[in-house]
Order: C-alpha cells, then structure tokens, then sequence
C-alpha cells in the first residue's frame, strides 16, 4: 500500500450513484492510506467515503476542497476495494453504488462509545479504611474485574457502597481495552469420524488453504456430508489464522446449519442477514472488519463485507437462483464469489448435489476441478421416485391429492412415519374469479394476478405487496359473492389434507405464515422432533433441513416451473424436484417421492425418477449449446422502464435503432416484458445474445453512451440475467 503524504491530493469514493471518485486535498490528516475510512463534504452535507488512491486530476490549481477528518477504523483491504471496481466494471454499475453495499451499516462507521469502566479489589487496600460487612462482601467478588453494577448486583450491595469505596481507593479502575473478540471457533474440536471418500475430498480441500486460488466443485447427493467435508476445509482456515465466509441460500432460516457449526467448532459462527437487528449488524460488521470474526455465514450481500484476512469462502447449494440479486446492482453471489477469490488469491468451495450448467460446464474446460461424494452417509439410500400420470390418476375434482399420493399419504401415516407435500406456491389460491363474468382480479399495479391468502384474510401481489379484501360485489358485472378460486396454494392443499387425513398433525411451512428466523427455527425443530406429521411447504422446505422419520415426499405440481419458457425452467424445476425428493429417507428408513405431473415423458421427470443427474445436465447442455444459450454463449438484458407506457417505448425503439452493428452479437427485442408492468412503472426488454468471448459490457457501455434518454425513463443492465420476467 502506496502512503499519501499530507498536502496530496486523493480520490475519495462516496457510496452514491456518481460515475467514479471524487478528488479531495488530504489536508493535513496524518496517514491517508488507500482504504482510509474519510468525512467529506459534499455541497453542504458531510459524507463518509473511502480513500480510493491518488487523485483522477492531479494538477495542483484545480480546486477542491479538504477532507474533514479520517475515521480510526481498519482501512478497506486492498482485494475488497479491488472487489468492488471490478464488480461495478463487471455488472456496469457505478463504483459508488457498490460501495454502498460495503457500508450498509452507517453506524458501525461512527465512533464507538468506550465501554464503561471495570472495577477490581486495590493491591494493597488503603491504610485506615473501615471494613463493613458489606464492603467486605464487595472484595470478595472484586476480584474479577467487572462494571460497577456488575459488582454491586454479585455483591448484593447498592450503588453508593461502590461508590464510597472508589473513593476511599478500595477498589481501582483498570483499562478496559478494546472490547474482546469472545471466544472463537476452535479447529480443533473433535468432529465425526470421516469416511474415506469424505476424508479424502477433505484432504483435497485443506490442501488448498493458503495455496492461491482454486475454485472447486464439491458434488454429492443430499446426506452424502457435503457440509461435514467443507467444515474441515474451515477448520484448515482457522488453524492458519484465517477467516472464512460460507454463503447459504436461506440463512435466516437455516438453523440446522448452525447448530452444526456449533457442534463442530464449540461456537457459533458470525451470522450476516437482512433479519439481524440494526445492533447485530453494527457489531458483526465491526467484527469482520477488525479480523475478529473468525467463520462469517451469510447471504450473498456478506460478500462485500472488509473482510482483513479471508482465507475461504464456500457458495453451499451454488446452483440457487437466490444467488442472483436482481435490483439495484445486477450480480451473481456465486459468480462474484469466485471472483473475489481470484483477487484475494485464495480457494472457493461451490457445493451442490445439483450443479449448475455453468459451474459443469467450467469443470469440462478444466478450469474448476471437481470433487465427488458418490453415497448418502451412513448407508442411507437415495429415496425412490415414481411419476404420478395426473391424466390416468387425477384427483377428485378441487382437490390437488390424486389417488396414489392419497394411497401412499395414509400408508406412511399408518407406518408411524412423517410425509411431506411440496408445492411451491404460497397462499390459498392463485387466481380468483367471477363465475358469472370471467373477470379475473389483477393487481393494479403489475402485470399478475392477486393470490388469495386465507391465512391474512386477502387477496395479494406477489410482486409489489399491494394487498385488498376480496370485493363483494364483481367490479365488471356486479354479481354478488361471484368469485371462486381457481388452483392450489399450500393453504388450499393443507385444507384438502386436513379433510383427507383427520387425524394428522398438519402443519404448513412458507415464508409469509412464519413471521422470522425463531418461528421458522421452531416449526423446523417441532418436525425433527416428530410432533408433526404431516408438513406443507413451499420452496423453504427444500433447504438443508435433515428430518430422519421423514420418508414420503408428494410432489403436488411438479411442471410449476416448467411453464412460461424460461432458458433455466427445466434446469431450475430439476434442482428443486431433486433437493426436494432429498428430505425423504434422510436415515435408516428409505424414502420415497411421487411426482405427480402432467408431462411424464418430458426430459425431466424421467430424468428425476431415474436419478439421472449427469444425463439430465448432459441432455440440457447438448440442447444449449446448439442455440448458442449459456453456458455456451453469453446474455445481457436491459429493462427499459417508466411511468409513461408511450415514453417507454419510444425510448425502447430507440435504443434498438442506434444499436451498433456488430456481428457476435444478436439483439433480440425491445419486447414488453413479461411482467410490463411492475409497481407501477411500464417495462420493455431487449436481450443481447453473443459468442461467450464477446466484450458485451464494452460493447453496452458505447452503446448507453450515445444516448441522451429522458430523465423519467430507466435502464436497468442485467449481465447474465436469470430471471427473464
Ligand atoms: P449434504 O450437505 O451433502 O446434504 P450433510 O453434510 O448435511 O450432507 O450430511 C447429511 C447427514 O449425515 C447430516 O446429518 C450429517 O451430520 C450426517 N453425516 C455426514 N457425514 C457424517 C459422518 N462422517 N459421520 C457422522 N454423521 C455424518
Ligand atoms: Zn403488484
């Protein structure tokens, strides 16, 4: 790191939308190292930024103005900061709104008030002094040092005694210090034995810490200890005096995993998400930046916290499209993950018992290597999976449960044994309409239906929030108490089983009916405990969790995701079919899983009933690779969007006809979007498909750069877009 001298000028990034640094005079501020937390002004507001290197315009007459002061936290390291210009490079965003995601804790930033001062027994005690019984009980416990209240809670006595003994010099102030670290998670904590398949990935995986970069693929079946394999590579972290960062799909719910960790390490590891409290994250941002935390778990936004000495960082289920944020900086958790281990020069763990396309495709070129967990542990088997013909079985009509799953529902119950019904649609049902008109209930604010929620008493958007009863009367044709729902959601098939099966113990797992992290901790608890019998869920079910008495998996809609033609709809419906049919037959008990599905003979599901992983990505690359599709070739969308349908179209048809003529790349569009209308604002797509060598961000950045668009219109960049609404 390059020492600025006093007297310089520097480049200060600011966390806001500007294009690029903002050169300040370093004034007289002692050490300006790069990283450098500053207070700068900025019109007439203060903001804290961070020293980026020397000024963009060195030539001393220019003027700008001084910084104000440096703040006496650790500097940004120089791989996050190198992290964050690529990032923004990469994904087209300004540097500052990357930054931004660094620092979302303005607070951690401010001064720490110092804590409260320890007190402990004087050595010698005061001559003359005159021993009470109470203030002997105080010596007593004043051995250890703690705060004055601390001592007079122990003690039993109140505040004054304390008082009157400092005064007296009985009892001395010490330095409190820094506040400590806590205790740390211990390597060497005894965990399970390993097999010697997974001793052997281990050994692989410790190898790597300290070794420079190296992204490996860590593929295994659900329960074959992909998690006990990258818990030794921690451990390997730790022992060298690392910190290492695991990144989970659904953290917040995921406290399985972290009563694991604890088992392994003696501690908990330092937790990252949107749920903690605004002192939580203050802390373990304050933490992560002084080194203290030593295991960091989080969601993907964890990335970009100014980690001094990262050793590791594992993406656990990389295949999740949780992975991708979609608004405000377009990027890929696993992707950037990758690339904050090349920068920081150090080795990246992507496990999966489902890789992506991508990740498989990067294995086949030799640039990942893989690693194979070819067995459940324990000898468990893989749990059995037979397809559902919803034409030759379909269930009674308004219900969802078709005789089979019906049958092998009671027989599970009757073995004493758990079951799980999956659908992946939250609320009661996803389309409500008038009987007598055929009007359907739309938000008026998206292009979507509203979803009955029963639970809430209303009618929802999934996409903005927007919420409303259930209209009496039909807006269209005024007919009274017209509407029925149309279709399942869990709520609708938890009512069809309580209908089905009287005596079961139900109980519905989905994100809007468990109001945070404890009561989804809680329900995950009451089902490994077996107080329930019967679990619905959504998607969160499909996470990590590890049930032993659960051996029935009923899939109620398994062409869910099939529809609407996405580029992953196939590859996405098999992840989660396949992580799904995973909970079933987890210990001693095999497991089963009935897919019930209209399309037995699509790609798919025979795929999944085979257990044909590697066939099934085959089959589905050969597919990509002939149109040119990723992995194999690359994409960029731009969401063009505003208030004013016409304006947005406009805008759309100009961008497509200044366009630059190059021949990679095919511009596909503008087309309305599949959501055209999303919170209000109207939206049209163009899609940019090119050779995977192509510049495209070069080629978008030019293109951008040589148009003046209204300031109502938006043009959101999406490098590498998963979602396609
Ligand atoms: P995966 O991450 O591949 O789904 P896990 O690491 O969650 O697999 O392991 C599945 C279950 O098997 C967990 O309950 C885990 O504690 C247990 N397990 C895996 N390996 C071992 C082992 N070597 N000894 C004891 N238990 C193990
Ligand atoms: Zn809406």
């Amino acid at each position: 790191m390059t020492k600025l001298t006093p007297g310089d000028r520097v480049a200060v990034l600011l966390p806001l939308p500007l294009s690029g640094p903002l050169d300040y005079l370093a004034g007289d501020a002692p050490s300006l190292t790069p990283g450098t937390f500053v207070r700068v002004p900025l019109g007439n507001r203060t903001v804290t930024g961070v020293v980026w290197g020397p000024a963009a315009d060195p030539q001393p007459n220019l003027k700008c103005r001084p910084i104000k002061e440096s703040l006496p936290l650790p500097p940004v390291p120089d791989a996050s900061r190198r992290f964050i210009d690529w990032v923004a490079s990469y994904c087209l965003a300004a540097p500052g709104a990357v930054l931004k995601m660094a620092m979302s804790v303005p607070k951690a930033l401010e001064p720490e008030k110092p804590p409260p001062p320890r007190l402990v027994a004087a050595d010698p005690q005061p001559g003359g002094f005159a021993l009470t019984k109470a203030r002997s009980r105080v010596l007593e416990c004043a051995w250890v040092p703690q705060t004055a209240a601390d001592l007079a809670r122990t003690a039993g006595v109140g505040a004054s005694v304390i008082k009157g003994m400092v005064a007296a010099g009985a009892l001395c102030e010490i330095e409190a210090g820094e506040i400590e670290a806590g205790p740390q998670p211990d390597p060497h904590h005894p965990g399970p034995v390993l097999s010697p398949e997974q001793q052997a990935a281990a050994q692989e995986l410790r190898g790597q810490i300290g070794a420079g970069f190296a992204v490996t693929l860590l593929e295994g079946v659900t329960g074959s200890g992909k998690t006990e394999v990258y818990f030794e590579a921690i451990a390997e972290a730790l022992a060298a005096g690392k910190q290492a960062l695991v990144l989970l799909p659904e953290i917040a719910l995921s406290a399985q995993w972290l009563e694991r960790f604890e088992r392994r390490f003696g501690v908990a590891p330092t937790v990252w998400h949107s749920d903690l409290s605004e002192g939580q994250r203050r802390r373990h941002w304050r933490a992560v930046a002084r080194g203290h935390a030593k295991v960091v778990v989080g969601a993907r936004s964890a990335l970009f916290l100014p980690f001094p000495s990262l050793g590791l960082v594992v993406v656990d289920e990389e295949h999740d499209s949780s992975y991708k944020q979609e608004e405000g900086v377009c990027y890929h958790a696993r992707d950037m993950a990758v690339v904050r281990g090349h920068l920081g020069g150090l080795p990246i763990v992507l496990a999966s018992a489902t890789p992506s396309l991508e990740m498989a495709a990067n294995v086949e070129t030799g640039r990942y290597r893989k690693l194979v967990l070819p067995s459940r542990h324990g000898g468990a088997s893989l749990p059995e999976v037979t397809l559902v013909d919803l034409r030759k079985d379909p269930p009674p009509r308004q219900q969802w449960i078709s005789p089979p799953l019906h049958k092998a529902v009671e027989e599970c119950l009757a073995a004493g044994e758990q079951a799980l019904l999956f659908l992946n649609r939250r609320g009661y049902a996803p389309l409500t309409l008038c009987r007598g008109c055929g009007f359907r209930l739309q938000c008026p604010q998206c292009t979507a239906w509203l979803v009955e929620h029963k639970a809430g008493g209303r009618l929802q958007c999934h996409h903005c929030g927007y919420y409303a009863r259930k209209p009496e009367q039909c807006p269209n044709c005024q007919a009274e108490h017209s509407f029925t729902s149309c279709g399942p959601g869990v709520e609708r098939v938890a009512e069809e089983a309580a209908m089905l099966f009287p005596d079961a113990r139900i109980a519905i797992m989905a994100s809007d009916l468990l109001p945070g992290p404890k009561a989804a901790a809680e329900l995950v608890e009451k089902m490994a405990r077996r107080e329930i019998d019967l679990l619905i869920g959504t998607q969160i079910v499909a996470k990590g969790h590890h049930f032993p008495l659960l051996t029935l998996v009923g899939v109620i809609d398994g062409d869910l995701g099939l529809a609407g033609g996405d580029l992953r709809a196939a590859e996405r419906t098999f992840q989660l079919l396949s992580q799904v049919s995973g909970r079933a037959g987890r210990a001693e008990h095999p497991g089963r899983v009935l897919l019930q599905t209209y399309q037995t003979e699509a790609k798919v599901m025979q795929a999944l009933a085979k257990g044909d992983t590697e066939g099934f990505a085959r089959a589905e690359a050969d597919d990509r690779r002939v149109g040119g599709w990723p992995p194999f070739g690359r994409l960029a969308a731009l969401i063009v969007s505003g208030e004013d349908s016409a304006m947005v179209e406009k805008a759309a048809q100009q961008l497509a006809r200044i366009a630059p003529r190059d021949a990679a790349i095919e511009l596909l569009g503008p087309a309305p979007a599949p959501l055209a209308l999303l919170r209000g604002r109207h939206r049209r797509r163009l899609l940019l498909k090119a050779a995977k060598q192509t510049n495209l961000q070069a080629y978008i950045r030019h293109w951008l750069g040589s148009i003046d668009l209204p300031r109502q219109i938006r043009v959101q960049v999406d490098i590498d877009p998963y979602s396609f609404m």
